[in-house]
């Protein structure tokens, strides 16, 4: 499954909900999954951790649909094969 159908899937299963929570509280589910995802790292649950990393992917994916964002689409081009602000490879931001 990629990105593409992955939101899709998202779509089928959860859009008649996430349309009707709308964009404000779809987001603030998305934080409250990147919050437990914070709590699975600290614990170093490595089963916790993969469950955290999949809500945070559905959340993602689920206000991305809400707003009308194609991932995929918006990543490959953000990201096409090189950082997007150094446009290197690997990446040669001084952070
Ligand atoms: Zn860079």
């Amino acid at each position: 499954m990629n990105i593409h159908e992955f939101q899709k899937l998202m779509r089928r299963i959860y859009y008649h909900r996430d349309s009707k929570r709308g964009t404000t509280r779809t987001f603030e589910w998305l934080v409250e999954e990147v919050q437990e995802l914070g709590e699975a790292l600290k614990e170093r649950n490595a089963k916790a951790l993969e469950g955290e990393f999949a809500d945070v992917l559905a959340w993602l994916a689920s206000l991305a649909n809400v707003v009308n964002i194609d991932l995929e689409r918006a990543a490959t081009i953000k990201y096409d094969g090189k950082c997007p602000k150094c446009r290197q490879v690997p990446c040669n931001c001084s952070v």
